[in-house]
């Protein structure tokens, strides 16, 4: 199998040498396992967070092991009664062109229901955050206004989408003018750019009766802008902070930590961090139900950026916490 593994850990910035590509020998399938063949690896934001060191909600990837990550698969061999060679699969078997995995953590994806690609991405598992971060915290109200940032990505489009089905009136906010023009033909109210002189300002317009859910992917200087509009009772599903995940330490300047909590007690905001990982027993059956009838009803799109070949797949991945990607970021490991 070639393979990506953790070279040495980032410090700060994630750089190429961080990464390496190996050739690595297959163990032999035992029972209850699958000899896989990777077709698409998804690249997300919390893989930069499992090369550091620090644990988060999992544990990190040790140095010289392959880099983690979701894939959709072929079943090549199999000494498992529930899979067949030609299987289609949902894995999460990592950066490699190959590989050795127990059955029971797999899950079928069936290719005439919706492109397989799509088990990554608006039917897999960033759409599966937007939906239950809207779900359990973000609760729209029909009426009510939602702003979103990385919203043209694979959480933020499904957000945007979604909150517009629920009634919400929607801002969604990206990085640069063709991603701005995609968030307008996807039906979001107001698109702003968040690189623009004058963002702040235009935010301000955008949200005349200020703002009632703030679904955070990003932190910053869009967090920043958003903090002084929101209402009273405002709810702040915290999906991902991608602007701190290269950061080593925190910004200089005031401590403003005082000024946050006052807010939080005086308008009695809802800020509440989660991972989709929390709730599969619990929604992820409605999810697919739910996204399924959207997609084929044509009330949510989606876009997918893909990249070829998994030698490609560092600098693709570095480029997605820069914003150089535009739509959910996957590898084509092989062709399917
Ligand atoms: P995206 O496809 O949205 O890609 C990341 C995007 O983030 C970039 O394209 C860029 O968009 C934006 N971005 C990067 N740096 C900055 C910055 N400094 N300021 C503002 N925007 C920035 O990724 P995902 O949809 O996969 O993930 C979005 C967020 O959701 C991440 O924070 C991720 O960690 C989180 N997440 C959380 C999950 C959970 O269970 N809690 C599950 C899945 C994802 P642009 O060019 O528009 O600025």
């Amino acid at each position: 199998s070639r393979a990506v593994v953790l070279a040495s850990r980032p410090v700060g910035e994630a750089v190429r040498s961080n990464l390496r590509l190996e050739t690595r020998e297959l163990p032999a399938i035992g029972n209850g396992q699958v000899l896989l063949r990777t077709i698409y690896l998804s690249l997300d934001p919390y893989m930069r967070g499992r090369m550091n060191a620090s644990r988060s909600y999992a544990k990190p990837v040790e140095v010289g092991e392959v880099m983690e990550g979701g894939t959709v698969c072929e079943v090549l061999e199999s000494a498992s009664p529930s899979f067949s060679p030609g299987d289609i699969v949902l894995a999460h078997s990592g950066w490699q062109t190959h590989a050795v995995q127990d059955s029971e953590h797999l899950r079928r994806v069936d290719p005439a229901k919706a492109p397989i690609s799509t088990a990554l991405g608006v039917l897999g598992m960033p759409g599966f955050a937007a939906y239950v971060g809207l779900t359990e915290i973000g609760r729209v109200v029909a009426g009510e206004t939602l702003v979103v940032a990385a919203a043209t990505g694979a959480v933020g489009s499904a957000v945007g989408q979604i909150a517009k089905i629920q009634g919400a009136r929607t801002v969604g906010i990206a990085g640069g003018a063709s991603k701005v023009a995609w968030l307008r033909e996807l039906g979001f109210d107001v698109a702003l750019d968040h690189r623009s002189p004058t963002f702040k300002n235009e935010l301000s317009e955008a949200v005349p009766d200020g703002i009632d859910i703030y679904f955070e992917n990003v932190g910053g200087a869009v967090w920043d802008a958003v903090f002084d509009h929101l209402n009273d009772f405002a709810r702040v599903p915290v999906c991902g902070l991608i602007s701190q995940y290269n950061e080593a330490s925190a910004p200089p300047g005031p401590d403003r930590l005082p000024q946050l909590m006052s807010a939080i007690n005086i308008k009695r905001l809802v800020v509440r961090g989660f991972t989709q990982r929390d709730f599969i027993s619990t929604h992820y059956s409605a999810f697919q139900r739910d996204m399924a009838a959207w997609l084929s009803n044509g009330r949510i799109r989606y876009r997918e950026d893909f990249v070829d070949g998994i030698e490609n797949a560092p600098e693709a991945f570095f480029g997605l916490l820069k914003g150089k990607n535009f739509g959910k970021l996957i590898v084509r490991v092989a062709d399917d």
